[in-house]
Order: structure tokens, then sequence, then C-alpha cells
């Protein structure tokens, strides 16, 4: 959005208008002031982002379109065509821009309508319009539908009935201490977030109960239990199904108004904002958008779905350590004892084509998806619960290599989902056909020619690698879906697998990576490297940034 709006209100009402929808605004110019005079919060966590107050400042949003392009759509620098084709057929962006218009802002107005970004403008004296590119809209109120019509975008609304909005441009709000009215805490109190499949006769739906006290009983700033369960029932629904529901929560919960939620399972922590119990917010209210989520987005399989949110600390205790976990443990048996050897069919993942076109992940019980987010038995559930979705039966019964993990059944199914962009894939080397990478890896893995071992980035470090690379620097080079010999994008829990590079040696490779990630990853990786080797504390071995940011300190402490 360019320039201020007419009023202040109409600014903040216009904003909030995209933020509910889940778009992302940038801000240049006059508008700024009057969302920092009606007191707005902005940042990139909430999605209204002030650029700058000169119009010469778009170019940032501009830089923004031109990198997703080159990261996750694989288009080269000065590649003007691709790069045109892949901002109009796949960034919905628009520009609303405030009268009155200079030439400066008209020319910067050009340069988006290039890109295929329409522009919306209020300014009925200086400029031509021009259909479906330069349009002219005298009220701000029709700013929203004018521009999600040009660029022909459609959003699901799902209104859910609480006091404060909900949509996904709050997803990463954070609620900081003083901004804070009551707090829920797994990792000191008793927690838990389950979801529990039940006959159809035992749940009645839509029904919401909080046994124990509401927040306006809570004292300001404390911390208390929580254990929400949400018992869904449907002829459809199994109970792999309930972790696949249950990872949603943290979404669901975050896309609150002032309500902040991280963690999971019985770790989980919230924050209930001042200004969201200042505007009515409850405890039920989580029940409610837990229950308006779970019926919307798995309709599929939850016919009827009941919340009981239990506040009161002893029933906490009680649901954590009776209900919840003993379920969560079997779960853990079921996956831990699932090996890539064990199963008789892989899945594809192709979420991410949206924005990288020829990506595929192959997802095994022993290589979850890059993101870190789908495991196999989130691949299967995800399929059965859409059998035409993005997740797909990938049978290995024509083994071509079993060290490299090649299976020609594979390499037909990469080609298939890629549209004959990819020919074959491995599963287990990072210099052979190396799995694709689309741009929303956890972690980088990349061959430290010196030490000759494998360095590990991961997404949340900031600082230099043996490589001479950043985290940054290194994504620029691995993703937008293709294969790049020795680099490759990777989730956290995959470095703890006998899998991670076997053709190439496996873990023993590693020799450097972030103190978070080593601490992070450090039980599962030393249970691996024990069973493998029969050495204690693998992780003490392996360098990070306290003692080698570049190749020579690195062999000198390897040595
Ligand atoms: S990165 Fe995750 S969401 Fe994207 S395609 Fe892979 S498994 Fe699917």
């Amino acid at each position: 959005i360019i320039n201020a709006a007419p009023t202040v209100e109409e600014a903040c009402a216009l904003v909030k208008s995209y933020q509910s929808q889940g778009n992302f605004v940038c801000l240049v110019g006059g508008i700024i002031e009057q969302l920092k005079e009606a007191n707005y919060k902005t940042g990139f966590n909430v999605r209204v982002f002030p650029i700058g107050e000169n119009i010469s400042s778009v170019c940032h949003a501009v830089s923004a379109a031109c990198r997703t392009a080159m990261i996750f759509g694989n288009i080269q620098p000065g590649d003007k065509k691709g790069l045109q084709e892949y901002t109009f057929n796949r960034f919905r962006a628009f520009v609303n821009a405030f009268a009155p218009l200079d030439e400066k802002t008209v020319a910067c107005g050009a340069g988006a309508i290039y890109y295929g970004f329409p522009v919306v403008t209020n300014d009925m004296d200086y400029t031509p319009s021009v259909p479906k590119s330069l349009i002219k809209q005298p009220k701000v109120e029709e700013f929203n539908a004018t521009s999600l019509e040009a660029r022909d975008i459609k959003i699901k609304i799902t209104n859910v009935d609480i006091p404060v909005a909900f949509a996904s441009a709050f997803e990463g709000e954070i609620i900081r201490r003083g901004d804070m009215q009551v707090e829920f805490d797994g990792s000191r109190v008793d927690c838990a977030e389950l979801v529990h499949t039940c006959e159809m006769t035992e749940i009645e739906d839509h029904k919401i109960t909080v046994v124990g006290p509401e927040v306006d009983d809570m004292e300001l700033g404390s911390k208390n239990s929580i254990a929400y369960v949400v018992k869904v029932a449907g002829k459809n629904m199994q109970s792999d199904f309930e972790p696949v529901i249950e990872r949603k929560f943290h979404n669901y919960i975050n896309c609150i108004e002032g309500v902040y939620h991280t963690g999971q399972r019985d770790m989980q922590r919230i924050r209930i904002s001042k200004d969201a119990f200042a505007a009515g917010f409850k405890i039920k209210h989580i029940g409610e958008v837990l229950y308006s989520q779970v019926k919307n987005e798995f309709d599929a399989v939850v016919d009827k779905c009941e919340v009981v949110i239990y506040t009161d600390p002893a029933e906490c205790t009680r649901i954590r350590h009776e209900v919840a976990i003993p379920i969560f443990n079997k779960r853990d048996d079921r996956l831990a004892t699932l090996t890539d050897e064990s199963v008789d069919v892989y899945y594809s993942c192709i979420l991410c084509q949206a924005f990288s076109p020829s990506h595929v992940c192959v997802v095994t019980p022993e290589r979850l998806g890059l993101c870190g987010a789908v495991s196999w038995l989130d691949a299967k559930a995800t399929h059965q619960l859409d059998p035409n979705g993005p997740c797909q039966e990938i049978t290995k019964e024509r083994v071509i290599d079993e060290e490299l993990g090649a299976y020609e059944d594979v390499n037909e199914a990469v080609q298939k989902y890629s549209q004959g962009a990819l020919e074959k894939v491995t599963l287990y080397s990072i210099m052979q056909d190396p799995m694709t990478s689309c741009g929303c890896f956890e972690c980088i893995c990349g061959i430290e020619p010196f030490s000759n071992g494998v360095v590990i980035a991961n997404r949340e470090y900031a600082g230099m690698t043996p490589l001479g690379m950043t985290f940054p620097e290194m994504a620029s080079m691995t993703g937008g879906g293709v294969q790049t010999p020795g680099f490759m994008g990777h989730g956290k829990h995959f470095i703890g697998s006998k899998k991670f590079m076997k053709a190439e040696g496996g873990i023993e490779r590693i020799v450097w990576m972030p103190k978070e990630l080593k601490e992070f990853v450090a039980d599962r990786l030393n249970a691996t490297a024990k069973e493998l080797y029969g050495i204690d504390n693998f992780t003490d071995m392996i360098g990070d940034e306290t003692v080698a940011e570049d190749p020579e300190t690195l062999v000198a402490f390897l040595t």
C-alpha cells in the first residue's frame, strides 16, 4: 500500500481487511505514519511491514518477488521472461496506491504491472485506467474486493465465533511478558493437547466444556495448567489421523489475534494478551477455534467433534499422566519400529509445488519431508484423508541400488509428479541424484572439501559456517526444485537417521553444525552413533560455531 489513505481510520481498516485474510502487507509512504498514529501493531510477525517513507523503497517488495522466483522457481538471473512468467502466474501480489500519484509513483506502478501485479488507485484525475492492470476505485472500502478480483484471488473465509480476529496473519504474533494477561506452560506445570477418537454416540457435536477456572479467575501474569481433549468421531476416522489433527492445533491457536502458542503434546505454551482479554477472549474460545477448524479442515473424517478444556490443576495432572502420555508413548513406539525396509510403499509430497513447481519430496519412515513437518505416517494419513491430494503412494518393488536408495518405481514417480522436470532421485545420497529442495527445508547439508566431511546449518542459525557461507547463501544454491550434488535440504530429525547420507558413509561424515542444532538432535544422533559404531557422546566430536567458523580451525579441532 503506497501513500496515506484519506483518513487514519480508512488506513487501519484496509490494512486489517488484508491482514484478516492472511495477506502480507507492505507499506510505503504516508500510511506508515497513519498506522503509527493509531498505535497499529506492525512487523514481520503480524504480516504488516513498513518498508520505507520514500517511494523508492518499494524496490524491497520487488526484490522479495524476484528472490522468491529465484529460490523457489529456479529462475536464473537475467531470465527476464521467466521471471515475468513466474511473478505473473505464482506471485499473487497487487498494489494499492492512494491519491495523489506523482510521476515517480506512476513509474513504479508501471514496473509492478510489468510483473503482473495490478495497481488499484483512488486518484481519479491523473491516471488513465488500463483494464485489469491500472484500476480506478474511488471508494477505499472497495479496495480490498477490487484488488482480490483483479488478481483472481479467492479466499475461503471461516467465521469463528470469537471476540478477536482469526487469520493466518497473526500466526507469527509474539506476546511479550508485559503484554500478557495469563500464560499456560507445559514445561512448568501439567499441560496437554490431545485428539481422541470416540464412538459417535459418545460425542455431542459442538459441545465445549471448561473444567476449572476461566481467564477472569486467574491472576494477572500467572502461569497456569491447561489440557484440552478434542474428541472426534466419524465413520472414516482412524487413530492414525489423531497426531495429524493435533499438529494443526499450533496453527489454529496461533491464528487467534492476541494468543500465542508454541510446542505440542504436553509441552505446549500458550499466552493470552491483555488486549485479547480486554476484548472478551476466554478459555472457551480456544475450544470454539479448535472445534470450527477441525470440522472445517477434516470434514472428510470428522463427523462430530466435542472439546473439553481442563484448567483445574488436578484434572490437568490426571489428563497429562494418565491419558495423554500413555497415548503419546504408544504412537512413538509405533513410529520408532518403522524402517524403510519394513514398509511396502513410500509417499510423494508435492505440497510445495505452489512455489517450487518441479519439487517432489519422497517421504519414507526414516526420512521425513525436508520441511520437518511431514513424517511417513503423516503422509500416509494425508493420502487416506485426500486420495487425490498431495501425498501419493510410491511402490518400492524394483530396486536399482539399495545402498543409494535408488528404485525404478521412485524414479517413475518423481518423473510423473515433477511433470518430467526430474528423471531420477536417490534417497540416501547427497552426491548422486540427491533429492530436490523446494526452499522450506529446516536444514541444509553441504560437503566441506577441506575435512571431506559434511556441514549442516539450520534456518535459525544466522552466523557463518566453515563452508564460507551463511544459511541464506547455502539456501540460494540449494532451493528451486533442482538437484545440486553436494548440497541438500532436509528436516532436523533426518540428522539422527541411519539413512542420513548412508551412501556416503552416514552420520560419521558430519563434522560441523550450529550448537543449538547439535543440542536439539543430540539424543537421537548419539543413540544412532552408539548403535552403528559403538561410540558414546558422538555429538561432542562434531564442531560448532564456538570452536570453528572456518575450515582450517575445524580440521584442527577434528584431528
Ligand atoms: S517440504 Fe514438506 S510440505 Fe513441502 S513437499 Fe516436502 S514434505 Fe511436502
